[in-house]
């Protein structure tokens, strides 16, 4: 059924065919609806006057009560505009329209008293405010708006056809009053009055023409739990619908090769952490239920041990693994690593990756379609190759933030009827309320402690003048028998650029330490120069390493003890602590410096005053989301959940994601497939608004 809020836009009087296309073509308005859900991203309070006196140009909005004195147009042509003087009786400044001069200067009053509101700059020692909104006094009495202005964002090309912030308002204005009774609740009585929530109609017209900020508040809220709700419950539905749908291979036992490794080849004991998650695996494959755990944990907090033994019991049950990485280098390392924890154990490791040769993918499609192979590594050729497996049963995904949830359904499909197991591990740690979102369909299980024996890594920030000093300490660190990382950033407009960048400080480092050997590794080389290149480090060959951030994900050179990032104010918070994490792998204290120059940004040296400040994964995770906002995040994008959140904001509202998740989860315990009659309203809710999502798969 069409409702109010379907309407073609243009159908709203003051809108019309052009301005239709105009909020069309700039923000995708096409309905009545798409307009009342675009949100103010700011008021500002119109119940505060200036004095004339008071005012200077660095303020950001002014409002005065005032008259014209006088009106005038000077200058000819394009230089044409429209002067007026205004006056408060405490002082006076200019008013000034360089557009619709004429008109202006004939709609103006002398002898009415205005209110002016725009933003003041100064010229000539004057000040003045170029195409401030007028309104009378008398026109003001006549029209109910609120204390406070809502301001929305416009483009250009809307500004050029006078379709600004202003003229927002006036038609938002008009399709509030139109849609008086018409919005349709669309949340269930009942969560309605159990969380005080105000109904939607009230909610809307609120957000557009607040007249206090309490109300502001509960529109707000009310909205952002809205949109939290509609997604946690398409997520947890979804989650609920795949444990109910598909069959999971039950992995009962623990057997030969588990305790064989456990026993004779496990080098170390395991973290309590580690355990811990271990016995959260097991419970999972054995279910007969598909497993989809997200595996937490800091750099070098022993991720990898723990998918090997996950792989280990899926061997055990008879079936085969696969672990995939976003890069060669890693998968080379993981395959590497692997293959020598797993060394004397009579298993087959495979890997593959984008250049792995034709003749090679030939064995080893061979060895994995007749089961011979039981586990196989590589990158997400694993996914586009034509592999078969025998008998896929686990997939372990590395720093999954790299691949979305469209890719790793992908992968289910390699088994056609049961899906395989699913291990995620991210090393970057997420902010709680964001992996409740992208990973929201997953369980989590985190490993929050690391091996023993490691000592936090020490950091420092210092600029270009404490230069003479760090060369020192890397030199005593070298004469102590340490390696030393040096990362250059990425520049990223042209590949050229950071290459040179890099070479340049490939230089500097060489003509300050002539007598040591230094590699470099950069993402331009062949995987082959690269893996030569990351070998020489770790065997010692070369002891420093210059490099970019190639080396961020997985690297592991225990004797490398210093990290030192250049240009840190550059990089992102997460990439500068996943940097951080190549160090601190040994029995050696451990130090990450971060070079930067002295003019960084606020934002830039918050970002360096954490990471100086914590080693603490979940902390800095937090921070950036702050800093940054969720969309910004590596992985959002790609997640496939849909990250256009209208109003909430994933670093600011976790309280309210968290009761949104919470009564999500309580509802579809109740009602899995939303068929109470309360509960209808939420399906239509989902089947109309998230187009992204197939709802109908479900019921
Ligand atoms: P992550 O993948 O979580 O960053 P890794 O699995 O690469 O961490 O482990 C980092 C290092 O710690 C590796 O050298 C690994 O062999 C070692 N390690 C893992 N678990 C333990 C443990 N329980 N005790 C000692 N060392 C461990
Ligand atoms: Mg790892």
């Amino acid at each position: 059924m069409a409702g109010f809020l379907d309407q073609d836009i243009k159908f709203l009087p003051g809108v019309g065919p052009k301005r239709a296309e105009t909020l069309t073509k700039e923000l995708k308005i096409k309905t009545f609806g798409d307009l009342i859900y675009y949100f103010p991203y700011k008021y500002i309070d119109r119940t505060k006057f200036y004095k004339i006196s008071e005012i200077h140009a660095q303020m950001p909005y002014i409002q005065i009560k005032g008259k014209i004195q006088s009106l005038d147009i000077v200058g000819t042509g394009n230089k044409q505009r429209l002067t007026a003087r205004f006056s408060d009786g405490t002082g006076s400044m200019d008013l000034i329209w360089f557009q619709s001069v004429k008109w202006q200067k004939e709609n103006l009053d002398i002898s009415k008293q205005y209110i002016v509101f725009g933003k003041p700059s100064e010229f000539n020692g004057r000040i003045n405010v170029v195409h401030p909104e007028m309104e009378n006094e008398e026109e003001k009495q006549l029209k109910p708006s609120g204390m406070f202005q809502a301001f929305y964002i416009t483009s250009e090309n809307m500004k050029k056809k006078y379709l600004n912030s202003r003229t927002l308002n006036k038609i938002m204005l008009m399709l509030i009053q139109l849609a008086k009774g018409k919005i349709r609740e669309t949340l269930p009585g009942k969560l309605v009055s159990k969380l005080k929530l105000i109904s939607l109609e009230e909610a809307l017209t609120i957000i557009h023409i607040p007249e206090n900020t309490v109300d502001l508040k509960n529109a707000r809220f009310r909205l952002k739990f809205e949109e939290l709700f509609l997604i946690q419950l398409k997520i947890l539905a979804l989650k609920h619908h795949r444990e109910n749908k598909f069959k999971g291979f039950r992995f009962e036992k623990i057997g030969y090769n588990f305790n064989r490794f456990y026993a004779d080849f496990l080098p170390f004991e395991l973290t309590e952490a580690q355990k811990k998650v271990l016995k959260e695996i097991r419970r999972d494959v054995n279910r007969n239920i598909q497993m989809n755990r997200l595996l937490q944990g800091d750099v070098g907090s022993g991720k990898t041990l723990v998918a090997l033994m996950t792989m280990l019991i899926a061997t055990d049950n008879g079936f085969q693994s696969c672990l995939m990485a976003p890069t060669e280098i890693l998968a080379q390392q993981h395959f590497n690593t692997i293959s020598k924890f797993l060394e004397g154990m009579g298993m087959k490791v495979g890997l593959l990756t984008g250049s792995s040769k034709q003749a090679e993918r030939k064995v080893l499609h061979e060895a994995l379609s007749s089961g011979e192979m039981q586990i196989l590594i590589g990158t997400h050729a694993l996914i586009e190759d034509a592999v078969s497996f025998q008998n896929l049963g686990l997939v372990v995904i590395d720093e999954q933030h790299r691949f979305g949830v469209a890719q790793r359904a992908r992968l289910w499909q390699k088994n056609e009827l049961i899906p395989p197991h699913v291990l995620v591990m991210t090393a970057t740690p997420i902010p709680r309320t964001l992996a409740m979102t992208v990973y929201g369909d997953l369980d989590v299980s985190v490993i929050d402690e690391l091996p023993p024996g490691r000592k936090p890594i020490e950091t420092h920030h210092f600029f270009e003048n404490r230069r003479k000093q760090v060369n020192n300490f890397i030199r005593q660190q070298l004469e102590n028998g340490r390696q030393i990382y040096i990362v250059y950033p990425l520049i990223s407009e042209s590949e050229k650029m950071d290459l040179k960048n890099l070479e340049e400080g490939f230089r500097h480092v060489t003509e300050a330490f002539p007598d040591v050997r230094t590699g470099m590794v950069h993402g331009r080389m062949k995987p082959v120069q690269k893996e030569n290149a990351m070998q020489k480090f770790k065997q010692g060959e070369t002891k420093i390493m210059v490099a970019t951030t190639v080396i961020e994900v997985g690297v592991d050179v225990p004797n490398a003890s210093v990290m030192i990032i250049e240009s840190a104010e550059r990089f992102g918070l997460s990439q500068l602590h996943q940097l951080r994490g190549r160090v601190g792998r040994g029995a050696e204290q451990s130090y990450c410096i971060l070079m930067s120059s002295y003019k960084i940004s606020n934002e830039s040296r918050k970002r360096l005053g954490t990471m100086v400040r914590t080693n603490d994964g979940f902390e800095i995770a937090e921070v950036d989301m702050k800093l940054r906002g969720p969309g910004d995040l590596e992985g959002t994008q790609q997640s496939g959940i849909g990250f256009d959140l209208k109003i909430a904001n994933l670093g600011k509202d976790g309280e309210i994601l968290k009761l949104a998740r919470d009564i999500a989860s309580d509802l579809l315990a109740e009602d899995p497939l939303l068929q109470k009659a309360d509960n209808r309203v939420l399906l239509d809710n989902l089947k109309t608004k998230q187009t992204d999502f197939n709802w109908s798969s479900i019921s």
